[in-house]
């Protein structure tokens, strides 16, 4: 498939301007140009990267639904639903998910990932009856490395650093435990039904877990859209608050690295 890169590129551009001014519209946040450019480049060199990829991909945006499943104690009726990409290639096919987190954090996490890719590819091979012989996560999060190299703008140490990224995750496929992922989504619609949203206590956020860079705060609670309202969280930026900037803190580092995350998951996933 020949495509022409650099008027994607500039079809990109418009689509996450448009995304950006309806966010913007919809949501009231605003972002300085020095972040909405870090995000705009997640898109462009995430394109950059994975364009051989992206040229495979045999079937793009494919919605899987697992419906009418039973919650495990109190019976209440609830849908799975997930969108992939799938690659066929020669004789294999693989099923590909997009997130926005970083490589080693998906790494330290990869039950979780894993788990959800599961179902997914369950519900595509076992349900759906097609063929799947693996499946992978592409991380669009750039390494801080080639963020840095971006910045430089030198196009040596850039090319460099966009060798040494590798965004692909391999997840492998299994059925073992199915069952009880499926059981562990209803366990939780109960706990969503029944309001049961308890925060962790604010000692919490500032832990760091085994093989994980950053503390809870930075790498949940940034994501999360109830951290306006969440006493753990702001007790946490009051107790963070070195310079006496607390509200500035507040809404400039952890809101505009939320609002990055909001544009990039809009361009990228829509
Ligand atoms: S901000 Fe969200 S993720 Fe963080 S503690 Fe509060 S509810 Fe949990």
């Amino acid at each position: 498939m020949n495509i022409d890169i650099k008027a994607v590129e500039n079809q990109l551009r418009d689509i996450f301007e448009e995304n950006y001014e309806f966010i913007k519209a919809e949501g009231r946040h605003s972002i300085t140009d020095f972040i909405k450019q870090e995000a705009f480049n997640q898109i462009l060199y995430y394109f950059r990267k994975n364009i051989e990829l992206i040229k495979k991909i045999t079937e793009a945006k494919v919605k899987l639904t697992l419906p009418e499943r039973i919650s495990p104690i109190q019976n209440l009726k609830y849908t799975i639903e997930g969108i992939i990409d799938i690659v066929r290639e020669g004789d294999e096919t693989w099923m590909y998910d997009l997130k926005t987190h970083d490589r080693f954090s998906i790494e330290n996490n990869k039950d979780l990932y894993r788990q959800q890719l599961n179902v997914y590819a369950y519900i595509w091979k076992r349900l759906r009856k097609n063929d799947l012989d693996n499946t992978a996560i592409i991380s669009t999060s750039l390494p801080n490395t080639l963020k840095g190299a971006i910045r430089n703008g030198n196009a040596e140490y850039i090319k460099y650093e966009m060798e040494a990224w590798n965004p692909v995750i391999p997840m492998g496929y299994s059925e073992d435990e199915i069952e009880s992922i499926i059981e562990q989504f209803g366990k939780t619609v109960e706990d969503i039904e029944n309001n049961r949203f308890t925060a962790p206590p604010t000692e919490k956020l500032f832990e760091k877990e085994k093989g994980e860079r950053n503390i809870f705060a930075v790498r949940v609670c940034r994501n999360c859209d109830a951290r306006f309202s969440c006493d753990s969280f702001r007790e946490y930026v009051r107790q963070s608050d070195r310079g006496n900037q607390g509200l500035r803190k507040y809404l400039d580092d952890y809101g505009t690295d939320f609002s990055t995350e909001d544009f990039i998951e809009g361009n990228l996933l829509e």
